[in-house]
């Protein structure tokens, strides 16, 4: 019986009114989409470990001085967030070549990059999120010239926080997708970093093996996809509050799409 209402059912979440006013649940589903969702599927015990990463992550950085919605863990699957208003952004941080920017630029997946690169995309799944530059966001007054200013510092403090933090357990942080939102607080308008991190939104490498330990095995049929993420989770020091890997994954449907550039988070 669940008679809390619900505000929105994502790809990987859905999210109920929360017990105050300014509060949301995020409950984190099993289900993972790839490839604009052409491609769906389970991966068991993603969503207890991705609320658990989550909430590690976002109670690190809120450390590290990047404020952000998390408030608390509340049960295996969900945590209470701050409500804010979702800024219709996707903000892509790159340290490694992958995915997108490879075939777009033509570069070899694992190819260093000059320095951290960040991307944005306009959070729309008709349009498939598609790549835009910063004047499209000024200009359509998706956030404002301060508000993106505060975004992009942001993502560089969380990048190279989180690079240092995966570096200490031998994972290499190749890109990553950020959400933000905003929030009035005392009359002041301010920037919380939203939605989630975890290995849906990351891509991670092992430093020694390069083993992928993230979606991609999933969006690749790679195999070994809740183990990857079970694995993270150890590395860690999360895997006593989440319990051990199950041997069974399943794709529902594959193949679908695969020449496709964007997916889904
Ligand atoms: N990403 C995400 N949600 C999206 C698109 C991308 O979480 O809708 C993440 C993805 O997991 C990767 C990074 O953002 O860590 C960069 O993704 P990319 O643009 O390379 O897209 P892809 O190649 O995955 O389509």
């Amino acid at each position: 019986m669940n008679r809390r209402r619900q505000i929105y059912e994502g790809k990987a979440k859905i999210l109920y009114e929360g017990p105050e006013p300014g509060t949301i649940i995020q409950f984190f589903k099993d289900d993972a989409t790839a490839f604009n969702a052409e491609k769906r599927g389970t991966i068991e015990g993603k969503g207890v470990i991705n609320n658990r990463i989550s909430e590690f992550l976002f109670t690190q950085l809120g450390g590290a001085g990047v404020p952000n919605h998390f408030i608390r863990r509340v049960n295996m699957r969900e945590q209470l967030v701050r409500q804010v208003e979702i800024i219709p952004l996707e903000v892509i941080v790159r340290n490694v070549a992958a995915g997108s920017i490879c075939k777009r630029l033509g570069l070899e997946e694992g190819t260093a990059l000059p320095r951290s690169i960040i991307e944005f995309c306009y959070k729309n799944d008709a349009l498939g999120d598609p790549l835009i530059a910063e004047e499209h966001i000024t200009a359509f007054g998706w956030a404002s010239p301060p508000e993106l200013d505060e975004i992009i510092a942001l993502s560089i403090r969380t990048n190279d926080y989180l690079s240092g933090l995966f570096a200490g357990i031998g994972i290499k942080l190749i890109d990553f997708k950020l959400e933000f939102g905003r929030i009035w607080e005392n009359d002041i308008l301010r920037i919380l970093l939203a939605d989630e991190i975890s290995p849906d939104s990351c891509r991670l490498w092992d430093i020694k093996s390069g083993e992928k330990l993230d979606k991609d095995r999933f969006r690749r049929d790679l195999g070994g996809v809740s183990e990857a993420y079970h694995e993270v989770a150890r590395r860690l020091g999360l895997l006593q509050d989440i319990g051990e890997a199950p041997n069974n994954v399943v794709d529902i449907t594959k193949g679908k799409g695969k020449d496709k550039a964007k997916e889904e988070g």
